[in-house]
């Protein structure tokens, strides 16, 4: 088993990332603001509150060409 260390993007411990804490189902949880991440599936989508937000400001940052795209694929 390989031991992955996943840090949250949004939480910073010291100098570095606060590690996240692995789940038995494969899911990393970071502890203080719950963000999600699942390395094993790229598809998955987080849905803490800053995700959330971070992907709303996309949405209205994207072209309409480009939302196009991203939905026929
Ligand atoms: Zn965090
Ligand atoms: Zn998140």
């Amino acid at each position: 088993m390989t031991l992955t260390l996943v840090r949250c993007p949004y939480c910073v411990l010291g100098v570095q990332f606060r590690p996240m804490v692995p789940h038995l189902d494969g899911r990393f949880i970071c502890d203080k603001c719950g963000h999600l991440a699942l390395p094993r599936d790229a598809n998955f989508r987080c849905s803490c509150q800053k995700c959330v937000e971070l992907q709303s400001s996309r949405i209205h940052s994207v072209s309409p060409v480009l939302k196009i795209k991203t939905v026929a694929s």
